[in-house]
């Protein structure tokens, strides 16, 4: 049986993310790690995007940043300046490269296929395989997404497309989001919000190829890349082990109301890495109790409203750029949430509170 001080389990985003944050803080000099993931090699599998609301270690990984997005519903566009906060998107391939790479120099980081083998009796455990069951009353933001490279100079580069709800809802919550990289490449994806019982809304190649054919009126392109995933709206389980740590998805550290993750994990490898010494002795990280109370409401909204949604999505973008940016980036003031909750349709929402 191998010892170790410290045991990763998934070298996915979250996994990864702490091992450096702790390498690149000198946490490991004299201690040992295992990582333990299956897969036998990194390629590009995600595209992790944000509003970059504070500097982070993965700079480097940057795809293309924007400084404007726009938000459209069947008769309007809401065009949006975030040029303090820009949205940017991450490789995940960079972001895999860059960070095995430096790992790989230290002789006390062992990655594994297994955890059989080891002696977890006194290792601390971060652990990122969630515990996840599906049903009809769970929620899923689920999509499918291609990136195309145009012959012609198509899009417009300088703004990207958050939310196009100008296509087919059935019910659920549907939207097209465009990442415009250069004038003839872009990441194109059809999202959605529902409990997938429904398998016509997984056909997400044919809607890509309907929507970039007949909505954007592009006829000659290649794909490039595709991607396809799914983000549970709801809390994954968890069983509290002594000495293991739940992190990334598994850790709750998704925003139910909107999918995003990428820099809440981030955010939670700092905090594990600052307290690595007291870990076991110290609360939970876990997203604001004031965004969980808040997005459980929204979800009850969007459950029994979908047909509501894009204007309820599109109204709240219309609050202050730097508000609402704050306020989905869980960096919100009591002054910028009453912004946003003083958007929303009162009597629909009053009903979910009582
Ligand atoms: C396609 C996609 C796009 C996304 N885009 C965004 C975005 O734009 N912005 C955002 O904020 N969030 C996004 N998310 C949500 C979230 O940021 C990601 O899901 C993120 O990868 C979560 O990190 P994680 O470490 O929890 O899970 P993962 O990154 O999935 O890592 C889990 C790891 O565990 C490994 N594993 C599996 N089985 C085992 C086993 N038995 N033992 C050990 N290891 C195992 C897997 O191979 C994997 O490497 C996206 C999610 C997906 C799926």
């Amino acid at each position: 049986m191998k010892d170790f001080n410290y045991i990763i389990i998934g070298g996915g985003c979250a996994g990864l993310s702490l091992a450096y944050e702790l390498e690149i803080n000198n946490k490991l000099e004299n201690k040992s790690l295992a990582i333990i993931e299956p897969r036998t090699n990194y390629i590009r599998d995600k595209t992790w995007s944000f509003w970059r609301i504070r500097p982070h270690n993965f700079e480097d990984c940057v795809i293309k940043s924007w400084d404007n997005f726009s938000v459209h519903i069947t008769d309007k566009t809401n065009y949006i300046n975030c040029v303090k906060t820009p949205y940017q998107s991450i490789d995940s391939g960079l972001f895999y490269n860059k960070i095995i790479k430096k790992l790989k120099r230290n002789k006390k980081i062992s990655f594994l296929k297994t955890i059989e083998n080891l002696n977890v009796g006194d290792a601390i455990i971060f652990n990122s395989l969630a515990n996840i069951k599906s049903g009809k009353n769970n929620l899923w933001q689920h999509f499918g997404g291609i990136e195309i490279e145009t012959d012609k100079k198509i899009f417009d580069k300088e703004i990207m497309n958050l939310m196009d709800f100008d296509c087919d809802q059935k019910d659920s919550v549907h939207f097209f989001y465009t990442l415009p990289y250069s004038e003839n490449r872009a990441l194109v994806e059809s999202t959605w919000i529902s409990n997938m019982q429904d398998d016509s809304e997984k056909n997400y190649q044919d809607q890509l190829i309907n929507y970039i054919e007949k909505k954007l009126k592009i006829k000659n392109y290649k794909i490039m890349y595709k991607e396809q995933g799914k983000i549970p709206l709801f809390y994954p389980e968890i069983v509290k082990k002594k000495n293991e740590i739940f992190i990334g998805t598994a850790g709750g550290m998704t925003r139910l109301s909107t999918g995003y993750t990428f820099l809440n994990i981030q955010d939670h490898s700092k905090y594990i890495c600052k307290n690595i010494e007291k870990i076991n002795k110290i609360k939970n990280f876990e997203i604001q109790k004031k965004y969980k109370y808040l997005d459980k409401i929204f979800l009850k909204v969007l459950t029994k409203h979908p047909g509501r949604m894009p204007e309820i999505f599109y109204n709240m973008f219309t609050v202050n750029n730097e508000k609402v940016v704050r306020f989905l980036s869980n960096k919100s003031n009591i002054i910028d949430d009453i912004s946003i909750i003083l958007k929303m349709p009162k009597t629909i929402f009053i009903k979910e509170i009582i």
